[in-house]
This record gives structure tokens, C-alpha cells and sequence, in this order.
């Protein structure tokens, strides 16, 4: 039988690395470089949700093959919610992880409740049919960034269990906990089931 595809419908090639690391043996997977695809991919969902679906539609509509696609946000209690899907330019445009978390501690100064959740949604478009996995850390956010790894907010986030900020944990220590890795988890037993 052949190999099925599995089109990442994103231009981050640190994501395809490590969605190929968890999936890769299970599927072929093509990125949007392979394909050479250079476009932007429309991103202007209200949701998680919604922006994983838009992306993974948006590609499948022009290349008519299965398609993953993923959005995340940080989510604080004591925002409401926020930055949540707005994380990437919660500092307005262009995105700059340095002015996301000036804003965001300046957001929580003096706010005694520092609970937050990182949450992944997964869109896939497989066979016609579309399917969401997702996955979420929770913890705490500091009152000054820490560490040197990652990317993002990975600085001012502690997760539940730890002292330190995901940028003080290696890579390694990071993805056994992180959203991104138990939304894949799960995306990765869906295909364990559908790829025999
Ligand atoms: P995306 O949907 O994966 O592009 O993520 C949107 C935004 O959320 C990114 O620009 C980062 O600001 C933030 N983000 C996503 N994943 C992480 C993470 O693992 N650590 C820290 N920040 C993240």
C-alpha cells in the first residue's frame, strides 16, 4: 500500500520539523516548500478554531490533498482569555515576542491571580473529512521574563509542576509537556488508526 500525504499548511519551518518528528513515520509529509508554495495563508478566525479550519481549507481548496494545520494562543484567567488568539500581534503589527510580553506583564501588573493556559487547536482535513485535536498546558505567568529558550512567551510562562519558564527548560524538557506536543499526541493516534 502506498504511503498517504499529509500537507502542513504552514510556513514555519520549526513547526514542520517537529510535526515531522512526532508523525512523520506514520505519514508522508509534505511541506508548503516542498510544494513551493509561497503565499500567505489567511488567518482572521475569532477562534483557535476557527483560524486552525480557515488555514487547513484554505490550502486544501488549492491543492485538493490532506491537510494539517494548527493555531495557538495564550490564555490568561485574568484577561479574559487574552491574548488567546490574538497572541502573535497582541502588540499590534509586525508580530514582535519582545512587545507581546512588555504589554502583557504591563497587562498583569499588580493582578495577584498569574493562571494562564497554552492551548493548541489542530485542524485536519483527511479524506474529505475534518477532524480537530487539541491540546493544553497550564501554569503561571511571571512578573518578569526568564530563560533563554523557545520562542513566543515561552519566558513568562511557568508551567503547572515547575519552578522554571518554558525558556529555562531544554527543547526536549519543553515538548514532553507542551499543547503543541499533546494536540500532536493525539493527532498521532488518530493516524496510528486511519494510516494502517
Ligand atoms: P501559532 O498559532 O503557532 O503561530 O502561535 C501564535 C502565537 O502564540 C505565536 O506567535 C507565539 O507568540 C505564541 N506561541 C505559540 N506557541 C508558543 C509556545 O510554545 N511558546 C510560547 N509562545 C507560543
Amino acid at each position: 500500500m502506498t504511503k498517504k500525504t499529509l500537507v502542513l499548511a504552514t510556513h514555519n519551518e520549526h513547526k514542520s520539523e517537529e510535526i515531522k518528528a512526532i508523525i512523520g513515520d506514520l505519514i508522508e509529509i509534505k511541506t508548503l516548500s516542498d510544494l513551493n508554495f509561497n503565499e500567505e495563508i489567511p488567518e482572521n478566525g475569532l477562534t483557535l478554531q476557527a483560524n486552525a479550519l480557515q488555514k487547513a481549507k484554505y490550502i486544501h481548496n488549492i491543492l485538493k490533498q490532506n491537510c494539517f494545520a494548527d493555531d495557538t494562543g495564550l490564555e490568561v484567567t485574568a484577561l479574559h482569555g487574552d491574548p488567546g488568539v490574538f497572541s502573535a500581534r497582541y502588540a499590534g503589527e509586525p508580530s514582535n515576542p519582545k512587545n507581546n510580553i512588555r504589554k502583557l506583564l504591563h497587562e498583569m501588573k499588580g493582578i495577584t491571580d498569574r493562571t494562564a493556559q497554552f492551548r493548541t487547536v489542530i485542524s485536519v482535513i483527511y479524506d474529505e473529512k475534518t477532524y480537530f485535536f487539541e491540546g493544553s498546558v497550564t501554569g503561571r505567568i511571571t512578573t518578569e521574563p526568564r530563560g533563554e529558550h523557545g520562542f513566543g512567551y515561552d519566558s513568562v510562562f511557568i508551567p503547572d509542576g515547575y519552578e522554571e519558564t518554558f525558556a529555562e527548560l531544554s527543547a526536549e524538557e519543553k515538548n514532553k509537556i507542551s499543547h503543541r506536543s499533546r494536540a500532536l499526541a493525539k493527532l498521532r493516534t488518530f493516524l496510528l488508526e486511519h494510516t494502517r
